[in-house]
């Protein structure tokens, strides 16, 4: 029986890659990343994963540049924000860990290191431990990024060693090259993994975006949605905005019986404080 849960669906405007050769209505100036934010939680986003971009449109961490685009997200919506704590080889550690000292109301860090597409992802134990530290001593909610089974064994570890500032959240990237391949069958063999308390997210990439969403609906899970992990609407048609993706499962998933969660019951389903 599919479960009425309400669904908390998350939405990465814009991430740290792409540029607007690659999707010319990619947001990339703090203004327009604000727009696509608060656009998306109109949709229906409960929570906004963020990267920052500085005026130039480059990828940033400055802290400086999170808290503008915080506060104009915050004056305008009640979404959850949850920053990136991205790792590319040009940030080092400390740049990673500057805007958790912000106190954001959550952050993204992956459960250990992979090849991404042309690139390594590199989170090595000292960098868990140190995202980890910086986020439970600023009281930020973790999201644990799972893109392999070997980083979701690591997870529950640190869950299992009291390693981890709790409440902690999961979210499974699938379909990044490098990382596990976006099937059903490995979202229901990492799902199989988690007591059934959990709540976990999805995130597919590319065209797996859509049938993963569509599975965390049937499954009980939540979903992430945006331009970040896709640019597409359809095959060959770019996605207006992220909040076109939005709309749709936010559709889909009342019409299959799951209302979408407004920002203050994602709050509560999350362990967030209210
Ligand atoms: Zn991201």
């Amino acid at each position: 029986m599919i479960t009425e849960k309400p669904l908390i669906i998350t939405c990465p405007v814009v991430g740290a890659e792409l540029t607007k050769t690659d999707y010319p209505n990619l947001p990339s100036t703090p203004s327009e990343i604000v727009e696509a934010a608060v656009d998306a939680a109109e949709a229906g986003a409960s929570i906004i994963h963020l990267h920052v971009r500085d005026e130039k449109g480059n990828p940033s961490q400055e802290p400086a540049i999170f808290q503008e685009v915080t506060e104009e997200i915050k004056r305008r919506t009640d979404v959850i924000v949850q920053y990136s704590t991205r790792g590319d080889a040009s940030v080092t550690l400390e740049q990673r860990c500057a805007p958790l000292f912000l106190k954001p109301e959550m952050a993204a860090l992956a459960m250990g290191s992979m090849n991404y597409g042309e690139d390594i992802f590199c989170n090595s134990p000292e960098t868990i431990d140190r995202v980890l530290e910086c986020a439970g001593s600023n009281g930020v909610m973790v999201e644990l990024q799972i893109y392999d089974s070997a980083m979701l064994e690591t997870a529950l570890r640190y869950e299992r060693e009291d390693l981890l500032p709790l409440p902690f959240h999961l979210n499974f990237v699938l379909g990044i090259r490098g990382g596990m391949e976006g099937s059903v069958q490995n979202l229901a063999f990492l799902v199989s993994k988690l007591d059934r308390r959990s709540e976990w997210t999805v995130s597919g990439i590319g065209g797996e975006q859509l049938p993963l969403a569509l599975h965390a609906i049937a499954m009980g899970g939540h979903a992430r949605v945006g331009i970040e992990d896709n640019i597409f609407y359809a095959k060959d048609t770019f996605a207006r905005s992220s909040a076109q993706l939005v709309e749709r499962v936010a559709a889909i998933s009342l019409q299959a019986g799951r209302p979408v969660a407004r920002t203050a019951k994602a709050r509560e389903m999350l362990g967030l404080a209210v």
